[in-house]
C-alpha cells in the first residue's frame, strides 16, 4: 500500500530543520519513501479539495482528511490547511494513574504518592487494560504514535498488568516502550511506600528479564521494546538499582527511572545517602547513553555537565510538574550541554489531561517562565516533542523526524479552522495556539487516527470502561457517575 499526503506543510524535524510551506510525503508500507516541496513525484493532477469520504466509522465526526482518487493499492491525502509533522513521543507515563485522576489535588509529590499508594495497591490486570486503553486513546488522539509507560505497582496477586497494558498498546496500534518498573523499598525500612506494594529484588530482577524474554522486539521497526525502570530513589533500594543497570546492559534494553524531581526527594537523598539525586545515581553507575530519567527538576550545573558528557537522557513533564508545584526543569541549560530531552505526559493523576500535543505548548511557556522570552522556540519545542524523544528511547535512526527511510509515524494536524487562521507560520500555530485537531496520525503507516478520532477502538466505549474502572477501583462501586 502507497499512502500520498500532499498541499500540506511539512516540518521534517531533521537536522537541517528542514521545512516545506507546501509539500508531499510518500508512504509505502511501514516506511516513509519521500518528502519534498511541491506536489508528490508522479502524483498526478493537483489534489483539489472534495467532500469527506463517507464510509468508515468516524465518518459523522465531521470532515477527514480528503482522500482523492487514486490507482490501485494508492491512498491519496490532500493535507491542504494541514501541517504535517513527525508523531510525537512521550517519554513518561503511568497509563494505570488513568483511573485515579482528580484525586489529592493540592498535594505535593510525596503527600500525593502517600495518598495514592493505597488505592494502586488494589489494582488488577482488568483495570490495568481499562487504563491503559483510555490513557493509549488520549495520547493518540493528541498526535503521539510512540509511548513509554513505567510501570512500578505490581500488587501481589493482580495478575499480569504488564501483559494487559501490552495487549491495549497492540490493539490501538501505538508504538510502545513499555518499561517494567519495580519498588523494593518499603515503609518499614525507610522507604516511602507502604510495603503491600513494595517486590523482593529477586522477584522484581526475575519478572523484568522474563518481561524481555517475552515481549522485547530489537529488530527495526519494531513495535515494542522493553526497558528496565526501578521507580526512585526513595523507593528502590541501591541495591536493586545496581541489579537493574546490571541486568539491562546485559540484555541491550535502556534504563529508566524518576530522577531529581522536588526538593523533597533532593532532602531524602541527602539525608539518606550523603549526596544529591544526580550524584547518587551516578555513583551507582546509572549515568549513560543507554539512559533516560524522568523529570530532573532540581539539577545542579555539575549534574547538566555530568548528563550531557555521559550522554545521559531527560523526559521533561513540564505538565506533571506544575501540577505537583514541583519547579521548572533546566531545559534551556540540558539542551546547551548537548543532553537529550524529550517530553513526558507523565502520569495521569498528575497531569489529568493526559494529551502530549498540548505538552509542546506547555514546554515552550514554562521554559520561558524559568529563562525568558527566548528559552525555548517553537521549533526547539516540537524538536522535543519528536526527535529528542526519539533520542531518549534510543531510536532517532528510525523515529523522530520525517525522511526518507525512517517509520512511517505521521502527525497531520489541522490549522484552518478558528483556533489558527491567519498565523502564517503552521509550527507557531501549533505550539502556540490552542490544540489542533489530528487530521491523520500514522503509526508504521497505519492510520489510528482520523479526523480527530480513534480509528482502531470506540472512544466511547473506552470511556465507559474507564468509568465503571475508577469507581470499581475507588470502591465507590453503585454511585452514580
Ligand atoms: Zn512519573
Amino acid at each position: 500500500m502507497t499512502l500520498i499526503i500532499e498541499g500540506c506543510a511539512v516540518a521534517t524535524v531533521d537536522a537541517a530543520g528542514t521545512e516545506h510551506v507546501q509539500g508531499h510525503l510518500v508512504v509505502e508500507g511501514d516506511r516513509i519513501v519521500a518528502v519534498g516541496a511541491g506536489p508528490a513525484p508522479a502524483a498526478g493532477p493537483a489534489p483539489t479539495a472534495g467532500p469527506a469520504p463517507t464510509a468508515g466509522p468516524g465518518a459523522a465526526a465531521g470532515p477527514g482528511p480528503v482522500d482523492l482518487p487514486g490507482t490501485s493499492g494508492v491512498r491519496r491525502i490532500d493535507g491542504s490547511g494541514c501541517l504535517a509533522t513527525p508523531g510525537l513521543v512521550n517519554c513518561h507515563h503511568h497509563l494505570y494513574q488513568w483511573l485515579t485522576r482528580g484525586l489529592a489535588q493540592q498535594a505535593n509529590l510525596f503527600e500525593w504518592l502517600t495518598e495514592l499508594y493505597p488505592v494502586w495497591a488494589r489494582l488488577d490486570a482488568d483495570l490495568e487494560l481499562a487504563a491503559g486503553r483510555a490513557a493509549l486513546a488520549a495520547l493518540l488522539t493528541s498526535g503521539c504514535s510512540t509511548t513509554t509507560d513505567h510501570h512500578y505497582v505490581f500488587p501481589a496477586g493482580a495478575g499480569d498488568l504488564l501483559a494487559a497494558e501490552v495487549g491495549a498498546a497492540a490493539a490501538l496500534g501505538t508504538r510502545f516502550h513499555p518499561c517494567r518498573g519495580s519498588m523494593d523499598l518499603g515503609r518499614s525500612r525507610g522507604g516511602l511506600p507502604p510495603d503491600e506494594v513494595v517486590e523482593d529484588r529477586d522477584a522484581v530482577l526475575a519478572a523484568t528479564e522474563a518481561a524481555i524474554d517475552r515481549w522485547h522486539d530489537p529488530a527495526p521497526g519494531s513495535m515494542l521494546r522493553i526497558a528496565v525502570a526501578p521507580c526512585s530513589p526513595f523507593s528502590v533500594t541501591g541495591e536493586l538499582m545496581a541489579e537493574a543497570a546490571a541486568l539491562a546492559r546485559r540484555r541491550g534494553v535502556r534504563l529508566h527511572t524518576h530522577l531529581a524531581e522536588t526538593v523533597e526527594e533532593e532532602e531524602f537523598c541527602r539525608e539518606r545517602f550523603g549526596c544529591t539525586p544526580a550524584e547518587y545515581l551516578d555513583r551507582l553507575g546509572w549515568l549513560g547513553d543507554d539512559v533516560w530519567l524522568a523529570h530532573c527538576v532540581h539539577l545542579d550545573g555539575c549534574a547538566v555537565r555530568r548528563f550531557g558528557r555521559t550522554g545521559t537522557a531527560v523526559a521533561h513533564c513540564p505538565s506533571s510538574n506544575a501540577r505537583l508545584g514541583a519547579g521548572i526543569a533546566p531545559v534551556t541549560a540540558l539542551l546547551a550541554a548537548g543532553v537529550p530531552v524529550g517530553l513526558g505526559v507523565d502520569g495521569a493523576a498528575s497531569n489529568e489531561a493526559g494529551q502530549l500535543g498540548p505538552e509542546l505548548r506547555q514546554a515552550l511557556l514554562v521554559a520561558r517562565l524559568r529563562g525568558g522570552p527566548a528559552a525555548l522556540t517553537a521549533r526547539q519545542a516540537l524538536a522535543l516533542g519528536t526527535i529528542g524523544g526519539a533520542r531518549c528511547l534510543g531510536r532517532e535512526d528510525e523515529l523522530g523526524s520525517l525522511e526518507p527511510g525512517k517509520l512511517a509515524d505521521v502527525a497531520l494536524w489541522r490549522l484552518d479552522g478558528l483556533g489558527h487562521a491567519g498565523m502564517a507560520d503552521p509550527v507557531a500555530a501549533l505550539v502556540l495556539g490552542p490544540p489542533a485537531r489530528v487530521e491523520l496520525l500514522l503509526v508504521g503507516g497505519r492510520a489510528v487516527v482520523e479526523a480527530g478520532e480513534l480509528r482502531t477502538g470506540s472512544e466511547q466505549d473506552i470511556a465507559r470502561q474507564a468509568r465503571a474502572s475508577s469507581r470499581r477501583l475507588l470502591g465507590t462501586v453503585g454511585a452514580t457517575a
